[in-house]
């Protein structure tokens, strides 16, 4: 091909030779420092009895993973934990956005803490992979906790359904509790199906209402209340203080009428003001005075007994759902299956039992 401009009577610019293709790997990138290699169980698991909250952090970013090697790392380290956990008190605070859950964290929290001890919040929050965790669990929202040498926040587990988020922070609170942790919060958005997630592995269920918004007992989900051991009204403070006692009474009447609960514990309704601090104490007091009474009448073993093994069933059913779902087959099979059922061509029956019998020949 004639190239003029490389001909001396050119007066044109000149073309100058291109430049050697770089490689594709970047080489400097072999001499920088490799991801560090994974720890072992039993530095894991020491440096968590020790109470070391880096550990403590890793191995809950381990639980949290979804890589299968972090998985079966994070099993054998819980299993290691097991026979140090149980000591502690769980409480679950659940409560609509607005209530105040953060503002009463934090003071109840310092309450706690007053009497000495170690305290962990966790969160369950399906919602958060959306939110990335904003709402439930992030640190600025617990100011003075957050800054408290005693106190670890950890926000809720993200990604997965509710059956995998709320398993994640039930083992966390093994490892915490390993850790010396002997309060542990488990807080939730009063919202959705997570309250059945929490009432599932705490002790004691806290349920937090505000007063002044229309029909008190509107809008609260009557299988809610039922799971709660008890009625906090925040915000009774200046002119909210009627309203607040008036939403008591009736919390109180409603209660009445619900059936007698599984502990014989009669749950209380107190008002309280977590921004003014005001009845803290009290709610506090109550807490104590329902731990003594559940453990007087052999309740408080019963229930957790009762919750090991529905978290056995659920983590099995959590699995199967998830060795069925993961399969890149199966995913195509559905896609297709749907479709046929979504235009009359199949009933949703038959389709199911295609899939279904796929799978179970599958080896
Ligand atoms: P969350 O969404 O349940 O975590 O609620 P927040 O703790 O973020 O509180 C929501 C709003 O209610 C904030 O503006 C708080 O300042 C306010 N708040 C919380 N507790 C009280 C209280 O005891 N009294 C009053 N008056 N306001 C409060």
């Amino acid at each position: 091909m004639e190239h003029p401009e490389n001909d001396s009577q050119y007066i044109g610019l000149t073309v100058n030779g291109g430049v050697a293709q770089p490689p594709i790997v970047n080489p400097y990138l072999s001499k920088r420092p490799r991801r560090k290699p994974l720890p072992s169980v039993s530095e894991l698991v020491e440096g968590i009895i020790k109470g070391d909250v880096t550990t403590l952090s890793r191995a809950v970013t381990l639980v949290e993973s979804l890589a299968p090697e972090h998985y079966a790392l994070a099993q054998e380290v819980i299993e290691k934990c097991l026979p140090y956990s149980g000591r502690s008190r769980r409480i679950g605070i659940t409560g609509v956005p607005g209530a105040g859950k953060s503002t009463s964290i934090d003071v109840f929290g310092l309450h706690v803490l007053r009497e000495g001890g170690k305290l962990a919040v966790l969160a369950i929050d399906p919602s958060s992979e959306r939110t990335k965790g904003s709402i439930l669990g992030d640190k600025t929202r617990m100011e003075k906790l957050s800054q408290h040498p005693s106190a670890f926040i950890r926000p809720s587990p993200s990604a997965g359904s509710l059956g995998g988020v709320a398993r994640k922070t039930r083992e966390t609170i093994v490892l915490c509790e390993a850790a010396g942790y002997d309060n542990i919060f488990v807080e939730t958005v009063g919202v959705g199906q997570s309250e059945t997630a929490v009432h599932s592995m705490v002790d004691f269920f806290l349920l937090i209402q505000i007063a002044g918004a229309g029909d008190e007992l509107q809008g609260i989900k009557r299988g809610i209340m039922e799971m709660a051991d008890g009625i906090v009204i925040n915000k009774a403070d200046g002119d909210n203080v009627g309203p607040a006692q008036l939403a008591q009474a009736q919390y109180r009447s409603a209660l009445h009428l619900f059936p007698p609960t599984t502990s014989g514990w009669m749950p209380e309704v107190l008002t309280y003001s977590g921004y003014y601090e005001l009845g803290i104490a009290e709610v506090w007091e109550m807490i104590d005075r329902y731990f003594a009474f559940v453990k007087g009448n052999g309740f408080f073993e019963r229930r957790r007994q009762q919750q090991a093994r529905y978290w056995m069933f659920e983590t099995i059913d959590e699995q199967l759902r998830k060795h069925f779902y993961d399969n890149p087959e199966i995913d195509i099979r559905l896609a297709q299956a749907e479709a046929d059922v979504l235009g009359n061509r199949r009933s949703s029956f038959a389709a199911a039992q295609q899939i279904l019998k796929y799978y179970f020949d599958q080896k």
